[in-house]
């Protein structure tokens, strides 16, 4: 009986889905139906609308206009609204955009710091208040999630990213997805979601922002696809493409990305918009002739929406009345737009309400966002228990460019984060400890690419009188971001000097560092006694980084991104595929190599002379104030068939003096197949909490089907064979075990 209930709520739920399907689909094709070529245009005609307004109300009344960005004042929003509710001839409302890429006002920590909390279900949380705050003035669509997998720290835009890993971006898109949309996309606190840039775009060679990318085909389906699919799969409204070209073709025009794969494949019936100005841009990759043949490039390969270039509105009418482009794919890319403001509930409530900006910096998102900077501190050393500072210390100096920097800890991409309500490390220690300790501030630098020395000493005749040193280094928020690429990510200015002269000091040093993208600080992490890389942390860094310092928090955070010692080691990441002649870690040092030798002393293996092969830091590294032992890792069963789904089970045990998080990594490597395999895979982790002595026994789930990769044949299949799985605290470490498939 209860079988069969289920069985016709099933089928009530399925037909309900369909009736407002049908619903939907018919108000999109009545609304089409009513409209002018020229009108249909203007739906996928997006502008911004800073400066002078006066101009787009013009186009907003002539119905040449889908979408306005960067419009942020609510009284505004409405204004541009009502024009196109009511004086247009269509009524078709528009649909407003910003890119809140990490936060509204409230500011999270840069999407590397989000992704380093390896925390989906808090990264979701943090999505949801950007958007209650954003949608409070009137966005009803973000830019974002941005889920390139960002295998280069010269691109600046790696601080935009959820880093190199597949696995941890699709949980984090995901994340960011269901975050923004909430439960119904209708909901006035709800805002559309957009998954970019499609595709590849981390890959840009040299690290060097707009360049090309040069990714085969079973790579981009590994490794650089899968975000964008899970995404779909969580129904993100929207998608932009990528400036780059890959293997030749502009993202902008590629129709076996736009139609093939996110159409057919994945059934995607969301927007595709061009990034700003992509579109025309085909002219200048040599891919395009001019601005006409761009747009029917664009527009034919499955672009909906030209983001400022006016290629479409400009063209489209002609392209049409010739018979170039057909209507029905004018119309198809219209019906995208469309079901889009629909789904938003913009026809039935267009409006913002102005007396509502009620929740921006309510309390709840603050603690949010500090919540969210706790858990991306990522400890990368601690000497004899520098950390937590101990009760012995009575006066700290703190110093550093980045200890009083409002706008740099916001990081990139902070549009409308308001500089005021920045807590940075100098105030919250201030304000939160400065009755337990003394504190004293020199800066010492003004700026992270200062170079100027003269207050050096005048910050060591502070360190002489302090018990600690707490200094803040890293990256000004310029250095990172969208066109702000470095050739050599080493620390800028005379940053590493101060290091060097405060470690002269022999006082406990820690070093805090606050950087869009990892940095080389070899010598910066042996000179400290304690080492915390907090990434640009946002609004409440400093009242988490104040509590972390002191212990009220115990850092848990871990590495999204493996950490080079040199830029010259770039790429480097965890994943990479098997070499025939992968390095042993014995191989000689350039200064063991014999002065007079003439010929190879070394085996022969894949590594750097002066470097080695090994990265200063491995994916998923963190360190914590407590320790944690792995042991009794299980399977439940040795030998599996394809249609399984393998249980494994680990026993992690505080042993330390702390409570405190960790996140248990789960590593598989697949040891043989019809192409080369990566040497390994993240498949899973679990954030979990242990008091002192108190352990768990953790368990994954792992359907098999997660194994299936891009084979020989080009399918996704899972091979049989022999896999290896590690579970520990970070990609180099932890107990393994094997399995096999038949
Ligand atoms: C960036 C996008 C962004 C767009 C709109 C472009 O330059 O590449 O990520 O969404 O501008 O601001």
């Amino acid at each position: 009986k209860i079988l069969c209930l289920l069985y016709l709520l099933s089928i009530f739920c399925f037909s309900h889905a369909q009736n407002e399907n049908t619903y939907l689909e018919q108000n999109i094709d009545s609304t089409l139906s009513g409209m002018t070529i020229r009108e249909k245009a203007g739906q996928l005609n997006q502008l911004d609308g800073r400066g002078t307004i006066e101009n787009l109300k013009i186009l907003i009344r002539k119905g040449e206009i889908g979408s306005v960005m960067n419009v942020t004042e609510p009284e505004v929003v409405n204004e541009l609204q009502e024009i196109a509710c009511k004086q247009s001839r269509t009524g078709i409302p528009l649909v407003f955009t910003r890119d809140v890429v990490h936060g509204f006002k409230t500011m999270l920590p840069i999407p590397l710091g989000q992704a380093a909390t390896f925390h989906p279900e808090l990264i979701q949380e943090g999505a949801r208040i950007a958007a209650i705050e954003a949608t409070e003035h009137g966005v009803k669509w973000s830019f974002a999630p941005m889920i390139d997998i960002s295998r280069d720290a010269r691109w600046g835009r790696i601080a935009e990213s959820f880093g190199e890993d597949t696995y941890l971006t699709e949980q984090m898109a995901i994340a960011v997805v269901n975050g923004f949309q909430g439960d119904d996309l209708s909901n006035p606190q709800s805002m559309a979601a957009c998954a970019k840039h499609f595709i590849g775009y981390g890959a840009v060679e040299g690290g060097r922002d707009y360049n090309s990318t040069h990714i085969p085909e079973r790579q981009l389906r590994d490794v650089y696809l899968p975000p964008f699919e899970k995404a779909v799969k969580a129904n993100c409204s929207s998608i932009m493409t990528s400036f780059n070209d890959n293997d030749g073709i502009p993202a902008t025009g590629n129709k076996k990305l736009l139609k093939d794969i996110l159409r057919k494949e994945w059934n995607f019936d969301g927007v595709v918009v061009s990034d700003w100005g992509s579109v025309t841009e085909m002219i200048k990759h040599g891919f395009a002739e001019d601005r006409k043949d761009a747009a029917r490039k664009a527009i034919e390969a499955g672009l909906d929406m030209d983001m400022s270039s006016k290629a479409f509105i400009q063209n489209i009418e002609e392209l049409i009345a010739k018979g170039i482009v057909s209507e029905e794919t004018l119309n198809n890319a219209v019906r995208n737009v469309l079901r889009l403001k629909f789904r938003l509930g913009l026809f039935d409530n267009p409006y913002t309400d102005i007396n509502k900006r009620k929740e921006t910096y309510s309390d709840k998102h603050l603690a949010i966002a500090k919540k969210i900077a706790e858990e991306s501190v990522v400890l990368l050393k601690n000497e004899s228990h520098t950390l937590p500072l101990s009760s012995e210390i009575k006066s700290i100096l703190i110093v550093g460019p980045l200890s009083d920097a409002p706008h740099d800890q916001l990081g990139t991409w902070t549009m409308d984060g308001e500089t005021e309500r920045t807590q940075t490390p100098v105030k919250a220690l201030r304000e939160m400890y400065g009755d337990k300790v003394k504190i004293h501030f020199v800066k010492g630098l003004e700026y992270s690419r200062d170079k100027n020395k003269t207050n050096f000493n005048k910050v060591l005749a502070e360190a002489h009188q302090a018990d600690a040193i707490i200094a803040f280094i890293g990256e000004e928020a310029i250095l990172s971001g969208e066109a702000h690429c470095l050739a050599d990510i080493k620390l800028q200015g005379a940053q590493s000097e101060l290091i060097k002269i405060l470690s002269g000091t022999n006082k406990p040093l820690i070093t805090v560092i606050m950087a869009g993208r990892p940095l080389i600080i070899n010598e910066e992490v042996s000179l400290s006694d304690a080492v915390l890389y907090a990434w640009h942390p946002g609004t409440m860094g400093g009242n988490a980084l104040a509590d972390i310092l002191f212990g009220k928090v115990t850092p848990g955070g871990k590495l999204p991104v493996t950490f080079p010692k040199a830029t010259g080691q770039i790429p480097i990441y965890y994943n990479h595929t098997n070499t025939g002649r992968p390095a042993t870690g014995k191989e000689k040092p350039l200064d063991e190599i014999p002065l007079n030798a003439k010929q190879s002393v070394l085996g022969h293996s894949s590594y750097y002379l002066d470097l080695g092969a090994q990265p200063l830091f491995p994916f998923g590294y963190g360190l914590s104030y407590t320790s944690f032992e792995y042991s009794d890792l299980k399977t439940d069963r040795a030998v599996l068939t394809l249609k399984d789904t393998l249980s494994i089970s680990v026993k992690v045990k505080n042993t330390g003096q702390y409570k405190g998080t960790e996140v248990v990594q789960l590593y598989v490597s697949d040891l043989f197949g019809s192409v080369t395999r990566p040497v390994k895979e993240l498949k899973g982790f679990k954030k979990i909490e242990l008091s002192p002595n108190e352990e768990k026994m953790v368990i994954f789930e792992l359907p098999l089907y997660e194994l299936g990769f891009w084979n020989i044949d080009m399918k996704k299949e899972v091979e049989p064979g022999k896999f290896k799985i590690r579970i520990g605290t970070d990609s180099q470490s932890g107990p393994e075990t094997f399995f096999e498939v038949k």
